[in-house]
C-alpha cells in the first residue's frame, strides 16, 4: 500500500455527517447508529488507521482472511461476523469475535452453542435475512424466519440480538422499509435491539428506516479488487 491513509479520515468524517444527517431527519439520535468498517480485502495497516480514528467495530466476511489479519488489527476494537459462515468453520472464530451476523440455519446456530459453551462463553447472533428473495443471496426467507429465531431463543450459549439483511440494490428503499417491519412485529415476541442494514450505496436510506448498524466497506477504504459478495 503506497500513499497517505488521510483519505480514510475524510472518509470517516463523511460518513459520520451523512449518518448524523439522516438520523436527524428520521428524529432519532446519532448515537442510536453504529458505523461498522468492513475489512474485506483491506491492508491491515488501513484497518488500524480506521481504528486510531474512532472506529471500533469492524465486519469480516471471509473466514481464511480473517485469520490471516486478526493479529495485525489494533485490538480495541470488536470484530463481528458478516459473511456467510460454513458450520466446519466456527471453531476458528468462536473466541475472537463478538457477534456472528450472519445465521441462516439451525445447523449452523446448534454448532455456535456447542462450541460457546464449550469455551464457557455467550455468543450474540443475529438471523440473516434474504429480504429480496435472491437466489444469490444467504439468509432465511422472511416465512423461515420465526422458526429460526425460535430456536434462536431456545439454545443454550447464544443470545439472540436481532436482524441482518443486505437488500437487493435495486428497490433497496422498498426492502429496507419491510425488513423494518419485519422487526418490529417479530419485535413482540423476541427482544431484540439490533438491525443491521445498510453499506455504501444506501446507509443513510437505511437509518431512515430504522437500522440500528450500517456496515460500510467501499464508502470506507475505497473500491475493492474483487465484488461484494453475501
Ligand atoms: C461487503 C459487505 C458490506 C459492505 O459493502 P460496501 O458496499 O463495500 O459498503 C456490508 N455487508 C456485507 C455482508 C458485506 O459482505
Amino acid at each position: 500500500m503506497t500513499g497517505s491513509p488521510d483519505f480514510i479520515d475524510a472518509n470517516i468524517e463523511r460518513i459520520r455527517g451523512n449518518i448524523s444527517e439522516a438520523c436527524a431527519r428520521a428524529g432519532r439520535a446519532p448515537d442510536e447508529v453504529r458505523l461498522m468498517a468492513v475489512t474485506k480485502t483491506v491492508d491491515p495497516e488501513l484497518v488500524n488507521r480506521a481504528i486510531a480514528q474512532g472506529i471500533d467495530l469492524l465486519g469480516e466476511n471471509r473466514v481464511q482472511e480473517f485469520l490471516s489479519k486478526k493479529d495485525s488489527y489494533d485490538k480495541s476494537a470488536e470484530v463481528h461476523i458478516i459473511g456467510h459462515l460454513q458450520t466446519n468453520k466456527v471453531k476458528y472464530i468462536i473466541n475472537d469475535v463478538s457477534m456472528i451476523q450472519s445465521v441462516d440455519s439451525e445447523r449452523l446456530l446448534a454448532e455456535i452453542s456447542r462450541l460457546a459453551v464449550k469455551n464457557g462463553r455467550t455468543m450474540d447472533i443475529l438471523c440473516e435475512v434474504n429480504i429480496g428473495g435472491e437466489d444469490s443471496k444467504s439468509g432465511v426467507s422472511p416465512d423461515e424466519l420465526r422458526p429460526l429465531l425460535e430456536a434462536a431463543a431456545n439454545t443454550e450459549g447464544v443470545r439472540l440480538r436481532g436482524l441482518m439483511t443486505i437488500p437487493p440494490p435495486t428497490d433497496s428503499d422498498i426492502f429496507l422499509g419491510r425488513m423494518k417491519e419485519l422487526y418490529d412485529r417479530l419485535s413482540e415476541s423476541f427482544p431484540m435491539d439490533v438491525l443491521s442494514m445498510g453499506m455504501t450505496h444506501d446507509y443513510a436510506a437505511a437509518v431512515l428506516h430504522g437500522s440500528t448498524l450500517v456496515r460500510v466497506g467501499t464508502g470506507l477504504f475505497g473500491a475493492r479488487s474483487y465484488p461484494a459478495k453475501a
